[in-house]
């Protein structure tokens, strides 16, 4: 029995939260199963990857070359995982890995599972669990094909943090690892234009009232987004929406520019995994507060005393002016 971990770190070799996130994973479940844990890197930057981590695993393994398309990723997990040999591999939920690890489990001849939230290792056997039907049922399992692959998501262990020294590397040749696609360069927006951030502590959610007439003409939505951008720009929070507010452009009705679908929060959106979540001019109902399943501690600010939020879903309700209190709580972050 062994448990390979893949990670992906960028060119300059430095691994994201979630990678460490979930190498405290994989370490831990080794511990509590007593079986030997190897590491295996993807990309240009695997040696200095390895020996920021050298404390962590046994052996390290790397595929050197790799331009993050499915076809050669999935290659490169493929070799990894069958020169391993491992029974169990592990990779944080990041975006290239739910793409290529379920087709590297299948041309390997084993499984794989996503969105797994918990891990254990506990007599010998390993269960996971993970939510269903939009967060509603969690379920706790096992599975007897290998390799069984799983997709952790973030925030299950606290980041691995262990000494750093140099190690060996062993380099792996995927077969069939030429790709149809050639990525011929990244654009990506800049840090402030960028509203989803899934590493930050709080989530800030806006919701269909900073678009409604307000007691306050001056109180618009054009006032409202800078409000709003002027918060997430000092807080660095991540910014999540009702449905309202983002089904709101399709109706012709005034919008904040800034917000997608992919900012949605409940049942038919995202569940996002933040410590502290602020609802603001969002009324709480319930297939939007399923989409707060993983905050840790939540407060909303909102006009209406008996809105959803004081039945028992927020921590702390302001029955207050969502305006008036952004205004204040921008002039003291
Ligand atoms: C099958 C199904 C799936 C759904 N999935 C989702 C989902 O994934 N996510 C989701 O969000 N919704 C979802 N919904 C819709 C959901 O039921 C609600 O309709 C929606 O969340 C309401 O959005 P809202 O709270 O922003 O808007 P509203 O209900 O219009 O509430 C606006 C709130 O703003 C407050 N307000 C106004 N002005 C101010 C001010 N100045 N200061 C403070 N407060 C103010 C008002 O008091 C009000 O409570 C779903 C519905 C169905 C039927």
């Amino acid at each position: 029995m062994s448990i390979l971990f893949l990670a992906i770190p960028d060119e300059a070799g430095k691994l994201s939260e979630n990678t460490l996130q979930s190498l405290a994973t994989a370490r831990r479940v080794a511990g509590e199963l007593n079986t030997p844990l190897c590491v295996g890197l993807i990309g240009g930057g695997f040696q200095k990857a390895a020996d920021s981590i050298s404390s962590a695993a046994t052996t390290f393994m790397a595929v050197e070359k790799a331009d993050g398309c499915f076809a050669t990723d999935t290659a490169a997990c493929t070799a990894l995982i069958k020169q391993s040999g491992a029974e169990f591999v592990f990779a944080p939920a990041e975006l290239r890995f739910k793409k290529a690890l379920p087709a590297a489990a299948f041309r390997a001849g084993g499984v794989a599972d996503t969105q797994i939230g918990a891990v254990k290792g506990a007599s010998g056997a390993l269960e996971v669990e993970r939510w269903y039907y939009r967060q509603r049922i969690k379920g706790a399992f096992s599975r007897t094909r290998r390799p069984w692959c799983l997709l952790l998501e973030a925030g299950i262990d606290a980041p691995y943090s262990g000494s750093a020294v140099a190690v060996d590397v062993k380099l792996v040749t995927p077969e069939g690892y030429e790709s149809k696609s050639k990525i011929c360069g990244v654009e990506s927006p800049s840090g402030d234009a960028r509203t989803i951030r899934p590493e930050a502590k709080l989530l800030f959610v806006a919701g269909a009232g900073w678009t409604k007439k307000q007691a306050n003409p001056a109180n618009d939505a054009k006032k409202a987004g800078e409000l709003i951008l002027d918060f997430l720009n000092k807080s660095k929070a991540s910014l999540g929406s009702s449905k309202s507010l983002v089904d709101q452009g399709t109706e012709g009705d005034a919008v904040l520019p800034f917000m997608s679908h992919l900012n949605q929060v409940g049942q038919t959106g995202a569940t996002p995994r933040h410590q502290k979540g602020l609802s603001t001019c969002c009324h709480g109902e319930e297939p939007h507060v399923v989409g707060w399943r993983f905050i840790a501690e939540r407060r909303a600010v909102n006009l209406n005393e008996n809105c959803g939020w004081a039945h028992g879903k927020a921590d702390v309700l302001y029955v207050a002016d969502a305006f008036e209190v952004m205004e204040e709580l921008n002039k003291l972050v």
